[in-house]
Order: structure tokens, then C-alpha cells, then sequence
């Protein structure tokens, strides 16, 4: 099966998103076939334990231009998102979610804004989160707000990973030593000219959330620690406070002391020691947190590792019933 070389790659990283496999290829294809450009569809399977792997087999059969990428293991989103892109060929690639959330009809408009303006990348920037709780509503505008404080103000707020980076942006990624970088925060930072295109995002269409709150969070840490030593800043000023607090403590005591007013106070010395206990331990975990990635860095483990990809010429997998 040897085409022309795809200009367009859409890339879908799925883990067990057997339900919405069916609505995606639907829209998805409706969408692309309409678009008169080739292009290919990366299906990133993310290690999914459920049907995913049989289902997109099937839709492979009557699909050519989708391709699948299998993990060995499941790697997480980011990783997922990031071995598709650094996999495909084509000129342009937008990477999007498998639960439609991020409306397929947009890269059209994704793909203009980009050759129009010469742009190297376009950000999908979500007009509105109506369809979010309260709760995410309130932790992404927080994520953001910090976010353009550490990184600068070219991150775009409310922009996920629905974007479309050209062959130069995506080479350029290829070139940072990190292993898994936070792409929403790192893409802006790489300084290509960029534009946005918003758009409504949906609710998903079915299935669950693969993202619960722990790792939430840890994208959360990801994305501060990637970019700022402020925490560790922060621990440096806490200790310098206590020094500063002790001294005067210090200074209290031995006034105290001649002035025959040796106390009984055992209270002062128990939260003094409890609260000393507790920043250090803060520190402590601040310090923990970089070190950890110090570690993982150095071990220089891969993030994934590409079990089979079906544009390295092999045998389509015989799709059971
Ligand atoms: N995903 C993935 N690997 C994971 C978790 C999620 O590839 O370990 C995919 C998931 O299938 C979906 C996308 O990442 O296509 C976004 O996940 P989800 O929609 O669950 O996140 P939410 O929209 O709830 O933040
Ligand atoms: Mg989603």
C-alpha cells in the first residue's frame, strides 16, 4: 500500500475507548474524506485492555488511510500523544481526543488558519466549558492562570491538546532531550508563530474519563516543576523566615532568663517544634519532588514503546467477530 506521502496526520491516542470507537472513525472519516487532501489517521492505542485493538482492526479493513500505533504498555495520555505525533508523516499534524470532545470538523479550520498565516501552529482554544463541572472549571482556570505566570503569557489559556503542529514544530520537538514533556506548555515555548482557532467542546460521547483526579494532580506537578524552581525558591525563603523567627526566639529567652522569668511554657516549645517538624517536612517533599525527576531523567527510560505500527508494513491483524 504505498500512497503519496499524507499531508494531513490527525492523531488519536485511546486507551479502552472501545465505546466511542464506532461515533469516532464515523465523524472522523466523514470529516477527512471531505477535506481533498491525503491524509492519515495514527491511532495511538495506549495499551487498552478492552476491544479498542479489535475494533480499530475492523475499521482498518474498509479504512486504509488509518494507521495504528500499538504501546506495549499503557503509557499515559501524554506519552501516547507524544508518540503519535513523533510518528507521523504528514505536513500538519493535529493530535485530538477519541471522545469527540474536540469537535473533528475544526481541523478544517485549523488547516486554513495555518496556511493562511504561515503559521506553525494553531491552537484549539475552547470558546466556552459549559460542558464542565464547576469543579474543572475552577482547577483549569487556576492551572492556567499559574501556567502563564511560569511559562510566559504565549501559552494560550483554555487550550488542551487539540492543536496542529507543522513538520518544523514537530521536528523540533523530536530535538528536546526530555521524555515526556508537558506538549501544552512546551509547544508555546518552542517560539513558532502560532495562531488559535476556537471552538465548542463537546461532552464526552461516550465512555468514562480516563483522567481521575491523582492524575490530574500530576500533571498538575509536572507542569510546575518542567518549567520553575519557584517551590524550591519557596523553601529557601521558609527556611530563611524560621532562621529569622529562632533568632528572636533566641533573644527572648536569654532576656527572659535574666530577668528571673524562666517560664513553664511548655506550650510555645510544642508548637514551635510541631510547626518546625512540619516545614521541614514541606521542604522536604518540595526538594523529594525534583529529585524524583532528576531520577526518572537519568534512568532515561523511554515513555512508551511502539509494540507494532501498521505503516511498517505489517500484516493487518484478522479482525475476530
Ligand atoms: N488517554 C490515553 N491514555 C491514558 C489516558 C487517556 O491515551 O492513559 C486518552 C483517552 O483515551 C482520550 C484522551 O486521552 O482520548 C483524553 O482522555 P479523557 O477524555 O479521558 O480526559 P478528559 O477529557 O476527561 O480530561
Ligand atoms: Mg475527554
Amino acid at each position: 500500500m504505498t500512497q503519496p506521502g499524507p499531508v494531513l496526520s490527525v492523531v488519536v491516542p485511546m486507551f479502552n475507548e472501545e465505546s466511542v470507537l464506532p461515533l469516532l472513525v464515523e465523524r472522523l472519516r466523514g470529516v477527512l474524506d471531505g477535506l481533498a487532501e491525503p491524509y492519515e489517521v495514527v491511532a495511538v492505542d495506549d495499551g487498552s485492555t478492552d476491544g479498542t485493538a479489535n475494533a480499530l482492526a475492523r475499521a482498518r479493513a474498509t479504512w486504509p488511510q488509518l494507521r495504528v500505533l500499538r504501546l506495549r504498555r499503557n503509557s499515559g495520555h501524554q506519552a501516547a500523544l507524544v508518540a503519535g505525533v513523533l510518528r507521523a508523516r504528514g505536513d500538519y499534524v493535529v493530535s485530538l481526543d477519541a471522545d469527540l470532545q474536540d469537535p473533528p470538523e475544526t481541523i478544517a479550520d485549523m488547516l486554513d488558519a495555518a496556511r493562511l498565516g504561515q503559521l506553525d501552529i494553531v491552537y484549539g482554544v475552547r470558546a466556552d466549558r459549559r460542558t464542565d463541572t464547576f469543579f474543572k472549571r475552577w482547577t483549569a482556570g487556576l492551572y492556567y492562570r499559574l501556567m502563564r505566570r511560569l511559562v510566559g503569557k504565549q501559552v494560550p489559556a483554555q487550550a488542551g491538546d487539540f492543536r496542529l503542529l507543522s513538520r518544523a514544530a514537530v521536528e523540533a520537538l523530536r530535538e528536546l532531550p526530555e521524555r515526556t514533556p508537558v506538549l501544552r506548555l512546551v509547544v508555546p515555548w518552542l517560539g513558532f508563530p502560532s495562531g488559535e482557532v476556537t471552538y465548542l467542546r463537546d461532552s464526552r460521547a461516550a465512555g468514562r474519563t480516563k483522567y481521575p483526579m491523582s492524575r490530574m494532580v500530576g500533571l498538575a506537578a509536572d507542569s510546575v516543576t518542567s518549567f520553575s524552581a519557584a517551590p524550591l525558591r519557596f523553601a529557601t525563603w521558609l527556611g530563611l523566615a524560621g532562621v529569622a523567627i529562632c533568632g528572636l526566639l533566641v533573644v527572648v529567652a536569654v532576656v527572659a532568663y535574666f530577668f528571673g522569668a524562666t517560664v513553664s511554657g511548655w506550650p510555645s516549645l510544642y508548637v514551635a517544634v510541631l510547626f518546625l517538624g512540619a516545614v521541614q517536612l514541606l521542604c522536604l517533599g518540595l526538594l523529594g519532588e525534583y529529585v524524583a525527576r532528576i531520577y526518572t531523567a537519568v534512568q532515561g527510560r523511554p515513555a512508551y514503546f511502539v509494540a507494532t505500527d501498521t505503516a511498517d508494513g505489517e500484516p493487518p491483524a484478522p479482525a475476530p467477530t
